[in-house]
């Protein structure tokens, strides 16, 4: 049997009638750039966020970059974040004009430790953003402490973690803004690229929409440079219908993950994702750490199993970051994970007996003797 690592396909033809019905409506409105499809999803995705606004923008990168630029940084500014995420949360702060300064991982949910932070804080420090990193929300609580001391504004890149909780709260609800990406492969994912930003700021929403929109508050009269991050209508329409299945595949996801812990809990080979105490993990990404990566990979390729690595190079080690002695810095459990961590099939249409196909591969490579079971 082949199992990818995802499977767009399936969802799409649960949710096919659905769907045709939200493009036939765009497309018979024409309102394909903003306007009414984006507005209402806009409401919609808000009140599932908890939140009071939210803002449909080109792309999750989008999201971050607009965010940041709207409270204000800019060049000879610092933005704390992590070296393990994707490229775009360094990349945001880059296109500010502002310096991303990196901090260490938590070793059990590879989210930014917050010990670690006040050391990273300096007079140019001028936000954090935190990533909610495979679905998992960073510990908020320390994080948004130590912003407040210290006047601080935190961005939470949530592009990974659509219904995630912390404390009851979800996903982009604590911070100044939740940045979400809605790239088809995210828990909540478009039919090509979207994003959003969430807030309770309502002035801070206002100048987001200014600046998404060619920094215009009236047609052709522009206040501000800003740029164009709308978000397209066709992809409005499609995320209200997506939308309200997603509790549903947050559960699901939650649900393989369970099966995953529960088969490959016996085999000490590997570490599992661990879902922190008060937290709602929607396992965007299932996770496991071995010091064998690539011999499982290659092990699982060969039997049909797709799996990914979510992310072989920290940003630090990046050729693009390769100025400012990046390289020359030390993250050692950021640097650990990029080199130990694998990303199983995870979609909410996989099935049990693929699950069960998965695990048992994974055991019997490590019962054909390729590691020792002390070797972690
Ligand atoms: C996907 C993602 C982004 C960027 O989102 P795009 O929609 O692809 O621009 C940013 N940060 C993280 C952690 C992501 O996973």
């Amino acid at each position: 049997m082949e199992i990818p690592f995802l499977d767009l396909n399936a969802q799409y033809v649960s949710i096919k009638n659905d769907i045709h019905k939200a493009i036939d409506d765009v497309l018979n409105s024409c309102a394909f750039a903003g306007g009414p499809f984006v507005e209402s999803f806009e409401t919609e995705f808000a009140s599932f966020c908890g939140c009071s606004e939210a803002i449909g923008v080109g792309n999750g990168t989008d999201a971050l970059w607009l965010s940041l630029l709207a409270l204000g940084v800019g060049p000879g500014h610092e933005v704390i974040t992590v070296p393990n995420t994707f490229i775009a949360t360094a990349e945001a702060i880059s296109f500010c004009g502002a310096t991303p300064v990196f901090v260490d991982v938590e070793a059990s949910t590879y989210t930014i430790n917050p010990e670690l932070l006040e050391n990273a804080i300096t007079s140019k420090t001028r936000a954090i953003i935190p990533v909610h990193l495979n679905g998992q929300m960073a510990d908020m609580d320390p994080i948004m402490e130590i912003a407040h001391k210290h006047g601080l504004f935190v961005v939470e890149d949530a592009c990974q973690a659509h219904g995630a909780e912390y404390k009851g709260k979800r996903a982009g609800a604590i911070g100044n803004t939740g940045c979400f990406s809605f790239y088809p492969g995210k828990n909540l994912g478009a039919y090509g690229e979207a994003g959003a930003i969430v807030t309770n700021d309502a002035d801070l929403a206002k100048k987001i929409r200014v600046l998404r929109d060619h920094g215009q508050e009236k047609k052709y009269h522009h206040s501000v440079i800003g740029w164009n991050a709308r978000m397209d209508g066709l992809q409005g329409a499609i995320l209200s219908v997506k939308l309200k299945h997603l509790p549903k595949w947050n559960t699901l996801r939650r649900q393989h993950a369970r099966t995953y812990s529960e088969r490959l809990g016996d085999i000490d080979q590997v570490i599992l994702p661990l879902e922190a105490e008060n937290r709602k993990h929607v396992f965007h990404i299932y996770a496991i750490r071995t010091k064998h990566r690539d011999t499982l990979m290659e092990y699982l390729k060969i039997n049909g199993i797709q799996c990914g690595v979510h992310y072989p190079v920290p940003i630090h080690k990046q050729e693009a970051y390769s100025f400012n002695g990046y390289q020359n810095k030390q993250y050692p459990v950021a640097e650990t994970v990029a080199s130990e961590l694998v990303s199983l099939p995870m979609y909410p249409e996989l099935t049990g007996s693929m699950i069960e196909t998965v695990c048992a591969e994974i055991k019997s490579w490590c019962n054909c003797g390729k590691i020792k079971n002390h070797e972690k």
